[in-house]
């Protein structure tokens, strides 16, 4: 991490060195010996900088791990890891890194049903392995009329288990430097969609996490350079001159710079991925604060399948987008089974939709050779037959 935090000074790549020197802050104090809670995805990045200790999010320092290749044979060291409760690689990734001694066991774990179950069940059975606290909230997945004001309120007691303190000036500046995040987020959203192509699909990647990180003063500082940078380009913008694309799901981790040879190869562009677009979110409240927090992530477009088609719909409407990849992480319960109806949605509306499975964490799980002869052909079907294979 630290190589990579010296690359992009080197760079001048400000957005990146933000990002990366934030992630290294945080590990550095875990390497160092604190204590911390290691969390899954959306568990309120707002409590973070009010918390007695470091937040480590599993699926970030999992992500890291696979795409340095850490951990070698990752397929085999799930019988030795035995891994509890879980069948995604992100889980056992993180395991490894704590069996071969390369991060200490957390003290705590902070878990949220949502997005992911696997998550959820690998750190209730994590906790019991090193007999240290789970925190944690069961979602309910279909959405009615009670569901914002319940998910508030187990966030308010999670909260309070934590010593979360509603009172205090601290949380007042985190929801203060969240919601001015969002609000750089939604220019930034807005400039993609008017000038499709101003930022690689490649980088949207590498910050898309940057959503835990709500809350704290560097999330403001990356989404600040990133808004200039685009800002930067525009004068000098052309439209990309192949097919548009969209990628959903997450990139094999392993492999960062697919998107970029995709493009390269098959001469179109992806001018957007899901994973980075967070929605149109709504301010956040002191007063309302955790019934805030769970309307955002009730609202979520990844909360309802029709929601998420319907998002992917419209901004490739307004993108003018030919084709859509989905990428489907191997055991994953959370995107993958929304999959045949997006297909299905998508294809009736004319778009050209390809679907991929394979391991974003381990590259023993994804078919190169097979992922090339594929996009070649369905890229080729976009411009009438002819192969645009450069
Ligand atoms: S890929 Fe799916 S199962 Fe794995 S951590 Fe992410 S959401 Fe959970």
């Amino acid at each position: 991490m630290d190589i990579a935090l010296r690359y992009a000074r080197s760079k001048g790549d400000k957005y990146h060195e933000y990002f990366i020197e934030a992630q290294l802050n945080v590990l550095d104090r875990i390497l160092e010996g604190e204590p911390y809670y290691a969390s899954t995805f959306y568990i309120p990045g707002e409590w973070t900088p009010l918390l007695d200790r470091p937040v480590l999010y599993m699926e970030r320092i999992s992500g890291f791990a696979a795409a340095n290749r850490l951990v070698r044979h990752l397929s085999d060291k799930r019988v030795q890891a035995s891994t509890p409760g879980c069948d995604c690689t992100y889980q056992l990734m993180f395991q490894c890194l704590l069996d071969e001694g390369l991060i200490p066991p957390p003290s705590g774990y902070l878990a949220m049903s949502y997005a992911c179950n696997n998550a959820f069940s690998f750190s209730k059975a994590s906790a019991a392995r090193y007999d240290v606290p789970c925190y944690s909230i069961n979602v309910p997945r279909i959405p009615n009329m009670h569901t914002i004001s319940d998910l508030g309120r187990s966030l308010a007691r999670m909260g309070a288990s934590l010593n979360v303190c509603l009172d205090s000036d601290r949380l007042t500046n985190a929801i203060k430097l969240s919601n001015s995040a969002l609000a750089i987020k939604n220019q930034i959203d807005q400039l993609r969609i008017l000038y499709p192509g101003i930022l690689d699909a490649t980088d949207g990647f590498k910050l898309f996490t940057i959503y835990n990180d709500l809350g704290s003063n560097h999330a403001v500082a990356v989404l600040e350079q990133l808004l200039a940078t685009i800002e930067k380009r525009i004068s000098g913008y052309r439209p990309p001159l192949g097919s548009k694309w969209i990628w959903l799901g997450v990139i094999p981790l392993y492999r960062n710079n697919l998107l970029m040879e995709t493009e390269c190869r098959l001469g179109g562009r992806f001018v957007y991925e899901e994973l980075f677009s967070f929605g149109d979110l709504e301010p956040i409240q002191a007063d309302s604060f955790y019934k805030d927090l769970a309307r955002r992530i009730v609202n979520s477009h990844f909360f309802s399948v029709q929601r998420r088609a319907d998002f992917i719909m419209d901004i490739a409407a307004k993108m003018g987008v030919e084709g859509i990849v989905c990428f489907s992480q191997r055991n994953c319960s959370f995107l993958p089974p929304t999959v045949p109806y997006l297909r299905r949605t998508l294809k009736s509306t004319g778009m050209a939709f390809m679907d991929f499975t394979g391991d974003v964490i381990d590259p023993n799980y994804f078919d190169e050779g097979k992922y090339w002869l594929t996009m070649e052909e369905w890229t080729g079907m976009q411009n009438g037959g002819a192969c645009r294979v450069r």
